[in-house]
């Protein structure tokens, strides 16, 4: 059961000193930013958008976040339900064309039993499993290794979404833009 339930013990982490002068909720402040690629933020609707995690457990591990700041999945409305989930589903499709998948593992953590670290702000974690995957990130070890491999999969994954109806991109190292 432990390997079931350990991708949603995999939280983000601040990966850098720029990071660690986010005061409050780095979920909340993320979006805010100029630079999407840095941030690895890969794609943005109206109420949600898709962070890669810094402790990725596979490759392509990311979390689809509504834009709302709240715990409480009741206080999403109508709308941001449904972009959150249209979210969801564009990062499966990106995801396959990009990382060729055997399948996915999704969900939320909800509530302080559940194991979250980030308890205070929604997020869905998206992990690709491969057969016979092992967690990628004792696997690599060194850590500008596994910074190389989130921007080599951010690259990968931008470019799926960008491929997809509907996906504009605003500039060098902005995320792909879903209207
Ligand atoms: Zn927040």
């Amino acid at each position: 059961m432990d390997q079931l339930f350990a991708p949603w013990r995999i939280e983000w982490i601040k990966r850098d000193e720029k990071n660690s002068d986010v005061d409050g909720c780095v979920f909340c402040a993320f979006p805010e930013r100029e630079d999407d690629r840095e941030n690895l933020l890969v794609a943005r609707s109206d109420h949600a958008f898709v962070l890669l995690n810094n402790y990725p457990y596979s490759p392509g591990h990311v979390m689809v976040i509504p834009r709302a700041h709240t715990g409480e999945y009741a206080d999403l409305t109508d709308d941001q339900l449904l972009d959150h989930a249209r979210l969801k589903q564009r990062t499966f499709e990106a995801a396959e064309t990009a990382l060729e998948p055997d399948g996915f593992n999704a969900g939320l953590n909800l509530g302080e039993g559940a194991g979250g670290s980030i308890g205070d702000h929604l997020h869905t974690h998206i992990v690709p499993r491969w057969q016979g995957d092992t967690n990628f990130m004792p696997v690599i070890g060194d850590s500008s290794v596994i910074v190389q491999a989130l921007e080599e999969t951010y690259d990968q994954l931008h470019e799926a979404f960008a491929a997809q109806e509907g996906a504009t991109v605003p500039g060098a190292g902005r995320a792909v833009v879903f209207e």
